[in-house]
């Protein structure tokens, strides 16, 4: 492994590469940098080098970095149970993972008035897998619609974990499953700010880039093996 500094300038090529083929702008691809278990002095070092965003699923790991490193984008993307929405809504800014309204309305309410709104995506389980976080295709709807009450909450757009694949086409063929929600979703409730997509890791960022993903989850490459 390289430095921090290195290990961004080298996933800063791959992202500029992979918008080339895909006629993207480099700008319209945001990085998370997933710092989960690394310690607050690495998450530093990648502010240094010019990283803004960080993600996080490990709440108690979390909250400690957040009040070393505040001046951070904090993004929160693990499962949520009910006993950590009030510390997620007071610390981050970002939540990928919503999944269900009872978490959204706790969010809602714990996040207060004097914050900015929360900006939340719903995490999507494409393929239906049993046992997998996300809600399924056919229970967006419900969940958009008492999202779009709670006005502590800002709706942005899509996430998803697709099932992994060393099948270029397979995972092309997921990421656009989300990116059409995301499209048609957009449309059907009129909602300017639902543009975000969050998918793709390291193993398949090229095939989430030409899908359209906004926000790239990356750990491993930036900050080494956890252990
Ligand atoms: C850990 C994690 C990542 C980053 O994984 P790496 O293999 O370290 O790049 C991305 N997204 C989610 C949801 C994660 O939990």
């Amino acid at each position: 492994m390289g430095s921090i500094k290195d290990n961004l300038g080298k996933l800063q090529k791959r992202i500029n590469d992979a918008c080339l083929v895909a006629s993207r702008k480099p700008s319209s691809v945001k990085l998370l940098a997933v710092s989960k278990t690394k310690p607050s002095g690495m998450v530093q070092e990648a502010i240094e080098a010019g990283q803004s965003d960080f993600g996080e699923n490990y709440l108690q790991d979390a909250m400690a970095k957040i009040s070393e490193v505040p001046e951070a984008t904090w993004h929160y993307i693990g499962a949520i149970q009910s006993n950590k929405t009030r510390d997620i809504a007071a610390n981050f800014d970002w939540v990928h993972t919503l999944a269900s309204e009872k978490i959204a309305r706790r969010l809602h309410s714990q996040r207060g008035e004097s914050a900015p709104p929360l900006n939340v995506l719903l995490q999507v389980n494409l393929n239906n897998e049993p046992g997998k976080s996300g809600v399924d295709e056919h229970v967006l709807p419900s969940l958009i619609e008492s999202t779009l009450q709670f006005d502590h909450l800002i709706l942005r757009g899509l996430m998803a974990i697709p099932q992994k694949s060393d099948d270029v086409i397979l995972q092309r063929d997921n990421f656009q499953k989300l990116a059409e929600l995301q499209v048609t979703i957009q449309q059907q409730y009129r909602l300017a700010d639902f543009c975000e997509l969050s998918m793709g890791m390291s193993a398949d960022l090229e095939a989430a880039i030409s899908a359209g993903a906004t926000w790239i989850r990356i750990g491993t490459a930036i900050f080494g093996e956890r252990v």
